[in-house]
């Protein structure tokens, strides 16, 4: 793929789940566990563009709390099981749908963004001709 092409809609949502670089899908797009690049190592996009925001941590914690509080009110209504189990079970159930998924869901959103050429919102001129 040359650098003039833009990737597909498919492809962006794979690169962003392999949290690779948006543009080019090879290089990667973290420095640490959720702590960006400056820029792509390959393809040398620049990374300043990056605006996710909270988005992510919205996402994964609609999703986690769906997940968990369903498991946790099933388990009461069949079982009534005391609550120290309560913590044993929900607790490593918590970390692992909130902190497994949350670089992918990161990387995903940025690669949207890229896709969709999202930006803040810009005043423009409307002065009569
Ligand atoms: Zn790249």
């Amino acid at each position: 793929m040359t650098e003039g092409t833009l990737p597909t809609l498919t492809q962006s949502a794979i690169r962003g789940i392999a949290c690779k670089c948006p543009r080019c899908g090879k290089g990667r797009l973290y420095a640490g566990f959720l702590d960006l690049r400056p820029n792509c190592e390959v393809c040398g996009l620049d990374y300043a563009f990056i605006d996710s925001g909270d988005g992510p941590a919205i996402f994964i914690i609609m999703i986690a709390g769906a997940i968990v509080v369903g498991c946790a009110l099933i388990v009461e209504v069949k079982y009534q099981p005391p609550l120290w189990l309560h913590a044993a079970l929900w607790l490593p159930l918590i970390l692992a749908t909130t902190l497994l998924p949350l670089r992918a869901m990161k990387s995903l959103l940025i690669a949207l963004q890229f896709y969709h050429k999202a930006a803040p919102g810009r005043l423009i001129d409307r002065e009569p001709k």
